[in-house]
């Protein structure tokens, strides 16, 4: 362990409740991450000693919040590595990026019979903004195939991409199998046919060091509640030179440099996709966050994680009825299951009875459902600050449940 975890588990007052009598098991980060002191008592700090909108006034604190606010994009762009701040948008998360992304994209360049690709595992925010953008644009939604350990067929999207394809939409690492794309070589392989690439990197950012830079990729989407966090702030980053040739997605605000009854021209970059009062108090939180998984060490908790997800599934793996799903050869910190005919809704409500808390459904990913062919799974998702003992409390939990039915 290269950090105290038990030290870190104190910065999650959270953790420390009882459920139902007994001590909180949090498996859930994959839905959302629980908050360290650091961030929620920035936030509290802003409203009680800065709070001003941002970029519109000439007071002090008007000056001071826009100050923080955009001294987060700086730690946003350094967390990424992008090469500029211009290329950091501040969205409500990872499904508004991919909106303001399909739509403006779609305006600029999809014309009738042009083509999307999207992956077999995409989140339903990777995939219904692109549905809906074609719906508009008379585009056609295509799909790359998986195998059944859960691993894209990178054969298949060759032979997909062609002078009608405008993008590829991939996840870096799936939210129901743990997959990890090679999305570095997927990038590689579209841009050698002149396509750019948005990951959805709304379950990697949390998990393990990201370079945009070195990704190579045009867009990257993801969500501040899921990496410790603020609910409510996400970031599009896009390279300039595509952020330049996009329109605006909505109107108003910090989005606009001039405004006549005749037309508007608009802001530069970012701000020229920033329309209305951003949630500054969020952006600043989340530069917090940041810093705090940073301090930790981005390289420490994905070898901490590694380790409890491969200790998981060892354990689980010893559990009569068990089916695993995904078997991908690089895995994150997500393990889905369900165990002989019980139904994952019940297995959900008797752990949670126990304390532990599991996601159970379809996990906003229903075309990935019905290519496993069931209508859902439960899913154990580990955050930075879970423990073997969790993992024991999880397998025993599962153990009794199995022994009810
Ligand atoms: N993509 C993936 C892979 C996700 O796991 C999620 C959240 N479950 C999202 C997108 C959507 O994120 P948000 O709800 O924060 O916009």
């Amino acid at each position: 362990m290269m950090y105290d975890i038990n030290k870190v588990r104190e910065d999650f007052p959270i953790l420390a409740r009882q459920i139902y009598g007994k001590p909180l098991v949090y498996l859930d980060n994959g839905a959302t991450t629980q908050k360290p002191r650091q961030v929620v008592e920035a936030m509290v700090d802003e409203y009680y000693n800065v709070n001003a909108n941002v970029h519109r006034g000439v007071h002090f604190l008007s000056q001071q919040a826009t100050d923080l606010h955009e001294a987060s994009r700086e730690a946003v762009r350094r967390f990424i590595n992008a090469r500029s701040t211009d290329e950091i948008v501040f969205t409500r998360g990872t499904t508004e990026s991919i909106n303001l992304l399909a739509f403006s994209l779609g305006e600029a360049m999809v014309k009738e019979g042009d083509e999307i690709v999207v992956s077999a595992m995409e989140h339903h925010s990777d995939i219904v903004p692109w549905q809906m953008m074609c719906g508009r644009k008379g585009a056609v939604l295509r799909v790359i195939p998986m195998t059944d350990e859960g691993e894209l067929e990178l054969e298949t999207l060759e032979g997909m991409l062609n002078e009608r394809t405008r993008i590829v939409c991939c996840t870096h690492v799936s939210n129901v199998l743990g997959t990890v794309n090679p999305v570095k070589q997927i990038v590689k392989m579209a841009h050698a046919h002149d396509v750019p690439v948005l990951i959805d990197g709304a379950q990697s950012v949390p998990h393990m060091p990201v370079d945009v830079q070195d990704l190579d990729c045009d867009f990257f989407a993801f969500s501040g509640h899921k990496v410790y966090g603020p609910t409510g702030v996400g970031v599009l980053y896009g390279k300039e030179e595509w952020l330049e040739k996009l329109p605006p997605y909505q109107g108003g605000g910090e989005m606009i440099k001039n405004v006549t009854w005749e037309r508007t021209t608009y802001n530069v970059l970012p701000y020229k996709f920033e329309a209305g009062t951003p949630d500054y108090v969020a952006t600043h939180a989340l530069a917090k966050a940041l810093e705090y998984v940073a301090a930790l060490g981005m390289e420490n908790i994905y070898a901490h994680e590694q380790e409890l997800t491969q200790y998981a599934l060892e354990r689980m793996r010893q559990i009569e009825g068990m089916r695993i799903f995904g078997d991908a050869a690089h895995r994150d910190a997500v393990v889905s299951f369900l165990v002989g005919d019980i139904h994952h809704l019940d297995m959900g409500t008797l752990l949670d009875r126990l304390g532990i808390a599991v996601r159970t459904g379809h996990h906003c990913a229903e075309p990935l459902m019905t290519r496993l062919g069931i209508s859902g799974t439960v899913r154990a998702s580990f955050g930075l600050y879970n423990t073997r003992e969790e993992v024991d409390a999880l397998v025993a939990g599962i153990e009794k449940v199995s022994r009810m039915f």
